[in-house]
């Protein structure tokens, strides 16, 4: 069971679920996520799978705070996990694109079904990798956090969205894409459907950008043939990420859509990759000045990273 309490300086909620606490270590010959584990088909290729520490839960009070100073509500939600691969220890970069084409079909169908969820504000489709950044198991693997809430990131890019549309007539991401490719210094790799870039604000050492060339909000609204392009520039970056170094890059891959209920026009899909290491032997820390600040130091050069991420073959 998890609630969400207000915090009244910074405005936002924190969830607190002190279930997580007792996430076990894995013995290390056994994983739930392997066929044969009796926790998930014998056979499967991409699968959702219930969060067993879930923040959000269905059988969680609903979201519904009352004013007040020290006020907490029902963190009612889904936390789900999406297994990528039924291989153990298969780095996301090994899998084929047709299979990246699998886990993009299993997010578009979970993200729609989702979103029919009376409860349900936002979907947040993600990916954390590597023990550097606590992923304690190596299988293969995603997740998805269904919010009762807007998060505070996700209301920031509302927000912005919204007014430079009102003040320009344009969407931002749109003319953000339009300056990238017309500048091209921090072009990464692009494809008929798909760009990455290293956004000149980037804040992590090697944090690449993917917009879609076409201006729509949601998975949901990605034809076929944009799926399967999405799946190329996962798998590309994935790779190109995983040589840099000649080890696989800890990192975390988050996917921006639009919120599951209402209509915003001005919300363009978007995915994020921030990796963590800022060299082949040094980890970038979120430390004092990022936590405390909430300004992030960057130790690399935008223009930098991208000549050496398009120089990196995808292989
Ligand atoms: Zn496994
Ligand atoms: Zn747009």
């Amino acid at each position: 069971m998890s609630e969400l309490r207000w915090h009244p300086l910074l405005r936002q909620w924190v969830a607190v679920a002190a279930n997580r606490q007792d996430r076990p270590q894995m013995p290390k010959d056994w994983c739930p996520f392997d066929p044969g584990s009796g926790r998930v088909p014998s056979d499967y290729d991409v699968l959702i799978y219930p969060n067993d520490f879930a923040a959000f839960t269905p059988d969680s009070e609903p979201f519904s705070p009352e004013p007040g100073l020290f006020r907490k509500t029902g963190a009612r939600g889904v936390c789900d996990v999406v297994l990528y691969h039924p291989q153990h220890n298969l780095p996301p970069s090994a899998m084929s694109v047709d299979h990246w084409r699998k886990v993009a079909g299993l997010w578009r169908r979970r993200f729609v079904e989702l979103g029919t969820h009376p409860d349900i504000q936002y979907i947040y489709i993600f990916e954390n990798t590597g023990v550097a950044i606590g992923v304690t198991m190596p299988h293969p693997h995603g997740q998805i956090y269904a919010f009762p809430f807007i998060p505070p990131f996700i209301q920031t890019e509302l927000d912005s969205a919204a007014n430079h549309f009102r003040d320009q007539n344009e969407c931002l991401y749109c003319r953000i894409l339009k300056e990238e490719l017309a500048d091209g210094r921090r072009l990464v790799t692009e494809n008929a459907a798909f760009v990455d870039f290293v956004p000149f604000f980037a804040r992590y050492p090697g944090e690449t950008q993917i917009y879609s060339r076409r201006h729509f909000g949601s998975l949901a609204q990605m034809t076929e043939s944009e799926l399967s392009e999405l799946a190329a520039i996962i798998k590309a970056m994935r790779m190109k990420y995983d040589s840099l170094y000649g080890f696989p890059m800890p990192l975390m891959m988050i996917l921006r859509q639009a919120p599951a209920k209402g209509d915003w026009p001005e919300f363009h899909f978007h995915i994020d990759f921030y990796p963590i290491q800022r060299s082949a032997t040094k980890l970038k820390y979120i430390a004092g000045v990022e936590s405390g600040a909430g300004t992030f130091l960057n130790d690399t050069i935008a223009e930098e990273k991208a000549e050496e991420l398009r120089k990196t073959p995808p292989v």
